[in-house]
């Protein structure tokens, strides 16, 4: 199997005349001051996790959000409607861990009836997959990413200070055997599992799956980071290589991809590289984020909030707001987004929030 190639699955399957006929009527697009046009939208549904990966929580957590503190399943697909209608084309659902947030498929399944959306994604864990993934493929779930750091059991309980990675396995092969278009991610930290690389690869080749591995970045809530701990890019292409000879750049099929993706020679499989530390893609993303408590965010390193839940939920009272209310708060986001994260800035300090709280 070419694991390059996407098991084509897309929301709406209508002919381009239908399409067009029947897309919501628009109202106004995503620009922002540099001219990126934000068509990609990251839901957070909880910051709640059950496991605590070093390089994203605190290993002891005050609280999660309480759920009356969450943004409800009504008012993220309200969102979503009218974020399409401004031209966002692809929602994933992330966390904290998504799979945490009690009936999820009832929202992927809301979602996925927004015509006009064109990816409905997921990433996870792993560790409550194998009993879930039914419920979300039925509901029109469509694409899912699964991270997987390591293939060794006491650097499993090392990264993420929980046991579970036979269910994270287990949650993998569910996905592998199921129509969602599924990649793998991993984080190497140069002192933890640098040596996990190649068994990686070598794994994830087998399933046929595509294996994307992302630089670790300063928001781990220990604000532990640091550049020694961070794998490049560039260091695991030469790892790689070095192991199978020669990786083959594919084009960019979507220049807003954050992924430098690479075939092998043998032609079975391939990896991705995420280098937001060692070699930036703002000047292409169009990413805007809600948080799981209601707040539009343009980057994850921004420091800005903008509220959407009092505008969704307003107490009883109080007059709902109007579609364009909504669209007007994600516009002032994305207009005050910055040209780029400013990693490597001498005064850059990292957002008050962690990972886990803005969403992944
Ligand atoms: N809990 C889910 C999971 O782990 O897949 C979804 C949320 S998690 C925040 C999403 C992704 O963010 C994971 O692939 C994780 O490896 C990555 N991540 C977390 N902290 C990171 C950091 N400090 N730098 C880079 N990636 C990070
Ligand atoms: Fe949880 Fe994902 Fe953060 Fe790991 S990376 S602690 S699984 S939210």
């Amino acid at each position: 199997m070419d694991s390059s190639q996407p098991k084509a699955i897309v929301l709406t399957p209508q002919t381009d005349t239908q399409a067009a006929s029947s897309l919501p009527r628009p109202i106004g697009s995503l620009v922002d001051r540099y001219g990126r046009v934000h068509t990609s939208l990251r839901v957070s549904v909880t910051d709640a996790c059950n496991i605590r990966c070093t390089y994203c929580m605190p290993e002891k957590v005050s609280g999660f959000l309480p759920q009356d503190r969450l943004l409800g399943f009504d008012s993220i697909a309200r969102l979503v409607h009218v974020l399409v209608r401004a031209g966002v084309r692809k929602v994933r659902l992330t966390g904290g861990e998504p799979l945490m947030r009690p009936n999820l498929s009832q929202l992927v399944q809301r979602l996925s009836a927004i015509v006009g959306l064109e990816q409905l994604a997921l990433t996870t864990n792993g560790m409550l997959l194998s009993e879930q993934i039914d419920g979300l493929v039925a509901a029109g779930l469509t694409h899912i990413n699964l991270s997987l750091d390591t293939l060794r059991e006491p650097a499993f309980l090392q990264i993420s200070r929980r046991d579970g990675l036979d269910r994270v396995l287990e949650g993998i092969q569910a996905a592998v055997e199921s129509p969602l278009h599924v990649r793998i991610n991993a984080l190497l930290l140069r002192d933890i599992n640098l040596e996990d690389c190649l068994p990686l690869v070598g794994y994830a080749r087998k399933l046929g799956v595509v294996l994307r591995f992302i630089e670790f970045m300063p928001l781990d809530a220990n604000r532990s980071w640091s550049r020694t701990q961070v794998v490049t890019g560039a260091e695991i292409r030469e790892l790689v290589e070095a192991q199978y000879g020669a990786l083959v750049p594919q084009d960019r099929a979507d220049a807003s991809q954050p992924s430098r993706d690479f075939h092998f020679a043998d032609g079975v499989g391939g990896i991705g590289l995420i280098s937001p530390v060692s070699e930036p893609f703002c000047s292409s993303c169009n990413r805007l984020r809600l948080t799981a408590d209601g707040k539009f965010r343009n980057c994850l390193f921004g420091k800005q909030e903008w509220e959407v839940k009092r505008l969704l939920e307003p107490p009883l009272g109080q007059e709902d707001c109007s579609d364009e209310d909504l669209l007007a708060v994600a516009k002032a986001c994305v207009e005050q987004k910055h040209a780029s994260h400013g990693i490597s800035d001498s005064d850059f300090q990292p957002p008050a929030r962690a990972m886990y709280q803005i969403g992944g």
